[in-house]
């Protein structure tokens, strides 16, 4: 069993009375299937069984198995009416090291703004040179723990919920523990399996310590009402998703995840772009004819383009076959 290391450990918050005007922001890096939504999911609603006013949010890329996902949890004693992605977070959780080697992940965006960084790993030992991580780094190996304690290695959202929610120093090991039963049983995990994260999140709360949140940022109370735009129709060429700067989506081979690959039977095709309007990765571009052609760079074999095809003139290729 490996214990807790930390470049420094700050001492508790400050209650929940002198809180009330600051918001805790904390971020969570993790990769499809770790369960990183959960976990926030987790602390957030053991900050609201504190009493405190919550929001989080999930942003996933691709819907895939080890794709990047990031997670917003937003813990205030005013009404929350921040909205969207957290930019400068007070905490950011890394539920995977490798997620730090990845340029276009980001996960220290913003870092100057926290007062610490949990990193899932057995030592925050050169952690901080080897990234450039300035704000104190909390360790801990949730993965191997998970691994000792429920006898996997994915689904990391009770360890890494009870991380996140010791380090803001804002719930109770009751209200973390509560809160993890509330929402695993929500995701659907049966109760022996419950019993075991609940026993793993109250373990690992007890080791992680509480780090002072320097800032805390101030609540978003006198924020403007968002201005409302009407939005003009554009024609599906306009309007539909594609694949073009600015982003990141060409640094992303996703069509390196393919297992299975869409390819159109041209002879039939009626030129309707349905496939083109409906591919969420904008990987289906239209010719100068009308007809739909496949960016396989991209494409990432959801094979929604085939389900959606009236005529049923995508055909669905393994990929060592199409290749
Ligand atoms: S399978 Fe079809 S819908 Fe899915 S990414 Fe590829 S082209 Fe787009
Ligand atoms: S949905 Fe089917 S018929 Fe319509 S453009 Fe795509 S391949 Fe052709």
């Amino acid at each position: 069993m490996s214990g807790c290391t930390g470049v420094s450990a700050g001492g508790a918050a400050p209650p929940r009375e002198e809180r009330v005007g600051v918001m805790v922001r904390v971020r969570f890096h993790g990769r499809g299937g770790h369960g990183v939504k959960t976990a926030s999911r987790i602390v957030g609603t053991a900050a609201f069984l504190a009493g405190y006013q919550v929001q989080d949010s999930p942003v996933y890329g691709a819907e895939r198995r080890g794709a990047p996902v990031t997670a917003f949890t937003r813990i205030s004693g005013k009404p929350v009416l921040e909205r969207g992605p957290i930019q400068s977070p007070d905490l950011i959780v890394i539920a995977d090291e490798t997620l730090l080697e990845d340029p276009v992940a980001g996960v220290l965006a913003g870092q100057e703004a926290a007062s610490a960084v949990f990193v899932n790993a057995e030592s925050a030992e050169g952690l901080a040179e080897k990234y450039s991580i300035r704000p104190e780094i909390i360790a801990l190996d949730i993965t191997g723990r998970t691994l000792e304690a429920l006898g996997r290695a994915s689904a990391l959202s009770a360890g890494i919920g009870a991380a996140a929610a010791r380090l803001t120093g804002l719930v109770s090991a009751e209200q973390l523990e509560e809160a993890g039963r509330e929402e695993l049983a929500h995701a659907g995990v049966l109760e022996d399996m419950i019993k075991k994260n609940v026993a793993l999140a109250r373990e690992i709360y007890a080791e992680v310590p509480a780090v002072t949140i320097h800032r805390g940022g101030p609540v978003a109370a006198e924020a403007a009402a968002p201005e409302m735009r009407t939005v003009a129709y554009d024609s599906p060429t306009r309007g539909a998703p594609s694949v073009i700067a600015p982003g990141n989506a060409e640094l992303r081979q996703t069509g390196a995840w393919r297992v299975e690959m869409p390819v159109i039977d041209y002879d039939r095709c009626t030129r309707c772009g349905l496939c083109f309007v409906r591919c969420p990765d904008g990987a289906i571009a239209l010719d100068d004819d009308g007809y739909p052609v496949i960016d396989y760079d991209h494409c990432k074999g959801c094979m929604i383009c085939q389900q959606i095809c009236p005529i049923h003139g995508i055909e669905i290729k393994k990929e060592t076959e199409a290749w």
